[in-house]
């Protein structure tokens, strides 16, 4: 890899050039190593922004699908000593009686998914990319403007040293939920605002979370709990209005509310970090391809953290563009791009789908609708099928797997898709 410094304005010619180094702009540029492509892979940000590890780090839970995809990107063993295996899945709701339970002993494995921090995830991503033959990184710059000349995406980028152009057959969008290249393309968005802030931050259980990840719905929203070493890593869905309310109030007073809310299944919680608001709102592209450009990661769907979905999703569909582009001469011929949206989109409809009706079918007050959750949680924990089912959509093991993700005896057997 190389980092170039920016000016003049001569073109520097690519296969792929890669807008945005998060979490999916990094893990695609390290998927598409076999295939030998120039690449280049422009980020805003100076790499030295990521957070430095501490008790407030943010994390994010994988799938095991995307457990597997990290490990045959050959990234899992940098970050297995900084993971926590979910070994239990706990599903419940506030005022109701059903609770559903699902263990990975049941499916045959020894972990559901896993959480880690989000420091520790971006710090392997971006030190695996000097190794990268063919890859050239510039960083910081802004790509500013976009253009399809005949077979070729020309990119104009600005960094502190003037601007820059580039060219190449494939542009790659992942610069995030309000996507600057999105809006360069023209390509437009659904929006629905939640009405709901996530509040985030760590707290110390007052016993030990045994590798349980919790879901508890209450009327405002959902609470998730997942284990982060020690500590538990909080997801606590509030109104909007609430969120000054959640962010200020007194420790001991968040955790007497937190424990309100979830109850004492992991004991008096004894402290808390510090919280950060997130406001949720579904943003969705009308498409994922416009030309000779695609869409990835929360350029294309920024959904509801409800079930720690969006990294999973996208991390799938990147693995699935690297699949794909391995099956054709030119990355970004059109026949191509369309194989890439018919193999995500139905996939990507249903878990989009999910992650938006399951807040809001929580969040219904209307009288006997309580009840009849009450008796849905308990059918998913009785019946072997319906229980299975939602073991593998937690998974990340249901619809048309990428094949990185596929060499694993438990996905083999239980794949449902193509
Ligand atoms: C509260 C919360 C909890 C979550 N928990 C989970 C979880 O447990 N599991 C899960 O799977 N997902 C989770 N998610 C979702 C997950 O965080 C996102 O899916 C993921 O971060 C998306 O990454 P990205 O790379 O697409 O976007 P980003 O992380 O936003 O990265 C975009 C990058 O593009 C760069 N950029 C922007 N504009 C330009 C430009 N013009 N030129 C160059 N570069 C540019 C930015 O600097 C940035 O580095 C959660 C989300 C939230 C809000």
């Amino acid at each position: 890899m190389s980092v170039r410094r920016l000016h003049g304005t001569a073109e520097a010619d690519h296969d792929v050039i890669l807008v945005g180094a998060g979490l999916v702009g990094a893990a695609l540029a390290l998927a598409l190593a076999p295939l030998s492509l120039r690449i280049a892979l422009v980020e805003a940000q100076p790499l030295e922004r990521m957070e430095q590890p501490g008790y407030d780090e943010r994390s994010t839970a994988l799938s095991y699908a995307s457990v597997r995809i990290l490990e045959s990107l050959g990234l899992w063993g940098m970050l297995a000593d900084h993971a926590s295996p979910i070994r239990h899945i706990h599903v419940s709701q506030q005022g109701g009686f059903g609770i559903s339970r699902f263990d990975a002993r049941e499916v045959g494995v020894d972990a559901l998914g896993q959480v880690v921090p989000n420091h520790r995830l971006i710090e392997v991503l971006l030190d695996r990319l000097p190794q990268q033959p063919g890859l050239t990184l510039h960083v910081p710059a802004r790509v500013t403007a976009v253009s399809q000349d005949g077979a070729r995406m020309r990119v104009r980028l600005e960094g502190p040293e003037g601007p820059m152009d580039l060219s190449s057959r494939l542009l790659v969008a992942a610069d995030g939920a309000e996507s600057p290249v999105r809006a360069l393309l023209g390509i437009g968005v659904t929006r629905r605002d939640y009405g709901q802030s996530a509040i985030i931050a760590n707290v110390t259980p007052g016993l030990p979370h045994g590798g349980r990840a919790f879901e508890r719905f209450t009327p405002e929203g959902p609470v998730a709990l997942l284990p982060l070493g020690e500590r538990c890593a909080l997801v606590w869905t509030v109104p909007s209005r609430a969120q000054e309310w959640a962010l200020e109030l007194s420790e001991g007073r968040f955790l007497d509310q937190l424990e309100a809310r979830f109850g004492r299944r992991l004991g008096r919680f004894q402290r808390v970090g510090r919280r950060q608001a997130y406001p949720l709102s579904l943003v969705r592209a009308r498409r994922m391809v416009e030309g000779r450009a695609v869409l990835l990661g929360n350029a294309a769907h920024a959904i509801h953290p409800v079930a720690g979905l969006g990294f999973n999703l996208a991390l799938r569909e990147a693995a699935i563009l690297a699949e794909v582009l391995a099956q054709g001469h030119d990355p970004g011929d059109r026949d191509v791009l369309e194989r890439f949206e018919q193999r995500v989109q139905p996939y990507q409809d249903r878990l989009i789908a999910f992650s938006d009706r399951l807040p809001r079918l929580f969040g219904q007050r209307f009288p006997g609708f309580s009840h009849a959750r009450s008796l849905g949680l308990l059918g998913l924990d009785l019946l072997p099928g319906a229980k299975t089912g939602f073991v593998l959509h937690a998974m990340g093991l249901d619809g048309a797997m990428p094949a990185l993700a596929r060499q694993t005896d438990p996905g083999a057997r239980m794949e449902t898709g193509p």
